[in-house]
């Protein structure tokens, strides 16, 4: 098959985007912290690196595709109540790790980090470097909404250490920036670009979101050609995961139209073929790095890693995560922390830690990670190399698992090699799709309906 229209309607699936295995629907619940813990002494029997990610909830409106866990105020006194419990929180993990383990990434997430006052920004900084040790080569990196941002933020930013931004823009049109209630002006952009960039902090990031209301390949054309004089080192743009059923205020993204799968399957070419002839390498999916950045260096030396943070080169350290909804990946284990905010209070006021659901991989879940991490990054996949990396025969491990791909063969998505397979470009474009043949968790019909749709 090679026409596009029928490739959009035949693999427009509901599929996971791969940022941990099993995907966060397969952990399960817990019933106390015995396991978790014990999971973690283990762990820190040895030194090793590590990367924290630091979740901040608040944001100060509703932005209407948003799917993040976060919580909607405008009240200040807000964060000063989180930072206590995150500070404890962190000083109760901090006892846990073995003191030789070296901080190599730093990442704020949201909800909106700089949501936090300068002032709370530097009391953070301040906290970590006083319980963990920084790797001087480290990356730290925030997510920004440059709507509420001051110049003292970024100061805040560049004292604690920030090397890397994330410019949450979405798209530039003021008809789509209405219909999901996000305004956001560019000279606001350009302004806390040149700001970042005055303070030091060179690394800066643009994400996009393509399949909103109101956009056509067109206009997002446009919109990509007016963010790029912003010259990104990388972009991030993502299909929009619209699941009203798990998310509620999406209906409001109902109002306008939406583009269908056959326009967003365009615009996904289109910011491929504009971004690469700008100067971009297209990584793994979603992710766009300069030539010469360590993200595209990484995909072609063949160590890039995916982590719930999405491509990194830093990826294969132990994740701990604090916050509400955070999910730490430690070794073989994922800890998720609740995801409601009174209860994360109530947990770390009680001295408990603030876990409620976890997943310790099997060797078979072991073997199908690196395996669907691998083809997320590497896009093809060596059965001996595999083989050899897990003592097994890959093709006759994942026997019947592979059928699916025959037909994948078939319809061009991949091709098949001496010892394994390629992703064709047509096949990237599906690349999610591709990954669900070694995901043994994919045919639980009650977990499917979660995801996004691949296209
Ligand atoms: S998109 Fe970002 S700023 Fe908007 S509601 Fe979600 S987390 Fe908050």
């Amino acid at each position: 098959m090679d026409n596009r229209q029928d490739l959009v309607a035949k693999y427009a699936r509901q599929a996971p985007r791969y940022t941990s295995y099993p995907p966060a629907p397969h952990f399960k619940e817990m019933e106390d912290d015995g396991p978790a813990v014990s999971h973690l002494e283990k762990r820190n029997a040895g030194s090793r690196p590590i990367s924290l990610y630091i979740h901040i909830p608040f944001c100060a409106s509703l932005c209407w595709y948003c799917a993040c866990t976060k919580v909607i105020t405008r009240r200040e006194g807000d964060s000063t109540e989180y930072l206590r419990r995150l500070f404890r929180e962190m000083e109760t993990i901090r006892q846990m790790l073995n003191p030789g383990n070296r901080v190599v990434q730093v990442h704020f997430g949201g909800g909106t980090p700089t949501f936090l006052s300068p002032e709370e920004l530097r009391q953070t900084g301040k906290k970590l470097r006083s319980l963990f040790a920084f790797e001087d080569e480290m990356e730290f990196a925030v997510e920004i909404d440059p709507r509420r941002m001051t110049q003292d933020h970024v100061t805040a930013l560049a004292e604690i250490g920030c090397n890397r931004a994330s410019i949450g823009i979405q798209d530039v049109r003021e008809d789509v920036q209405k219909a999901i209630n996000r305004v956001q002006p560019m000279e606001i952009n350009e302004r806390v670009a040149h700001w970042l960039r005055s303070a030091g902090i060179r690394n800066i990031n643009i994400d996009l979101i393509y399949g909103l209301p109101l956009q056509s390949r067109g206009s997002f054309e446009a919109t990509l050609n007016e963010v790029k004089v912003l010259d990104p080192d990388r972009f991030a743009i993502f299909n929009y995961a619209h699941i009203p059923w798990m998310i509620p205020s999406q209906k409001l993204v109902d109002r306008n139209p939406m583009p269908g799968p056959h326009e967003k399957f365009a615009m996904l070419e289109m910011m491929i073929e504009n971004l690469t002839a700008s100067g971009y390498s297209y990584i793994g999916m979603d992710h766009f790095a300069k030539t010469g950045d360590e993200l595209s260096l990484a995909q072609q030396n063949g160590s890039l890693q995916r982590n719930f943070q999405g491509y990194s080169t830093r990826a294969d350290t132990d994740i701990y995560g604090f916050g509400m909804s955070s999910i730490s990946q430690i070794g073989d284990g994922y800890l998720q922390s609740v995801k409601d905010l009174d209860e994360y209070y109530r947990r770390i006021d009680s001295g408990r830690h603030p876990w409620f659901r976890h997943y310790y991989l099997t060797r078979d879940d072991r073997i199908r990670r690196h395996t669907i991490m691998r083809l997320m990054c590497d896009l093809q996949l060596d059965f001996i190399a595999i083989g050899r990396r897990w003592n097994i025969n890959a093709k006759t491990y994942f026997g019947d698992s592979l059928e699916p791909l025959k037909e994948m063969a078939d319809d061009g998505l991949i091709r098949w090699t001496t010892d394994g397979f390629f992703v064709t470009d047509t096949g990237r474009l599906f690349l999610r799709n591709i990954a669900t043949a070694f995901d043994v968790y994919y045919t639980d019909p009650e977990k499917q309906g979660r995801y996004s749709k691949t296209v």
